[in-house]
């Protein structure tokens, strides 16, 4: 331990070490979790802004813990990332909505995918498998990934994203707006659909710089003939905001929460693609 003072060495142990106990104890129950078949996953409807309908779904990791209760994935994904798990962990997840994507023909679902996954050997192999085994076409699948991503790509292995897309999977880029979020990513790089981030939405109402920005968002991805997705649409006056502003389609708790895969063939009645 930590010489000089109690009271130091108390307050290194309560914070960082407690901190890195904690950490190593979710990354073992969660290792095991993904073996006990703790992990489901919800689905998310993503709606068209002219029709209305269902056109997507984003598919949502969530930990259903025997003794913790419900635990969102903004609680263990990042833990996960830190280690190998986020490989299993996402290996999991794209097994899981592949079987469940072949039972909704027509709906595109995606899926999150952390830049640690993304950038492993065997990530291509793994997609191949899973889209054979269950019988789930490309075309219903598409991948989400962040500027992290990106920045990984731009350091040297851009194929991963062409290799992808060749197979007939969707790249969409989450998140748009927040961080740094360079404009050129949507120029150099194969995105279908840019999804605006839930900060930048839900501020439309009080901050003008806002609507300014998703407006010039939408305007952009349009002209490049990218869909644009406003993420975090609660009520009727975000809606009406996004609509104004551009966007093509929308997310979000106004619409629906996310759901059991069981839930969607009745809340979807199956509408068109994304
Ligand atoms: P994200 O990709 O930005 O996902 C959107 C988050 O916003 C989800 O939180 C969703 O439940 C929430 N959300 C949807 N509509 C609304 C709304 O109207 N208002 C508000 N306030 N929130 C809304 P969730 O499910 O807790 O996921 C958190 C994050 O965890 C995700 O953020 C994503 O980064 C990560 N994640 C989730 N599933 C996976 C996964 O399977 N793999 C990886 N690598 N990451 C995942
Ligand atoms: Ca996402
Ligand atoms: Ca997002
Ligand atoms: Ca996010």
């Amino acid at each position: 331990a930590k010489q000089g003072g109690r009271g130091r060495v108390a307050c290194f142990d309560s914070g960082l070490m407690k901190e890195e106990r904690y950490r190593r104890q979710i990354e073992r129950e969660l290792r095991g979790a993904i073996l006990m078949n703790e992990l489901e996953i919800h689905y998310q409807p993503i709606h068209g802004l002219t029709d209305g309908r269902i056109s997507s779904l984003e598919a949502l990791v969530r930990w259903r813990h025997p003794v913790r209760g419900l635990i969102s994935p903004a609680d263990f994904i990042p833990i996960a990332e830190r280690s190998s798990l986020i490989e299993k962990l996402g290996d999991w997840v794209f097994a899981r909505v592949c079987a469940d994507a072949a039972h909704w023909p027509g709906l595109k679902v995606s899926i999150n995918v952390s830049p640690v996954q993304l950038k492993a050997r065997g990530f291509l192999d793994m997609v191949k498998k899973c889209l054979l085994a269950t019988g789930c076409s490309p075309q219903n699948i598409a991948i989400e990934i962040t500027e992290g991503v990106i920045m990984d790509e731009m350091a040297g292995q851009a194929e991963h994203l062409r290799e992808l897309r060749a197979l007939g999977i969707g790249i969409w880029l989450d998140d748009f707006g927040s961080g740094y979020s360079g404009l050129s990513y949507l120029r150099d790089f194969p995105i279908d659909v840019i999804k605006i981030d839930k900060g930048l939405v839900q501020d439309m109402a009080s901050n003008h710089a806002n609507r300014v920005f998703v407006s010039a968002i939408a305007q952009l991805g349009h002209g490049l003939d990218r869909q644009v997705v406003a993420e975090g649409i609660e009520t009727e006056a975000d809606l009406t905001l996004a609509r104004a502003a551009g966007c093509s389609h929308a997310q979000g708790y106004h619409f629906a929460r996310p759901m059991a895969a069981k839930d969607i063939a009745a809340y979807a009645g199956f509408g068109a693609s994304i």
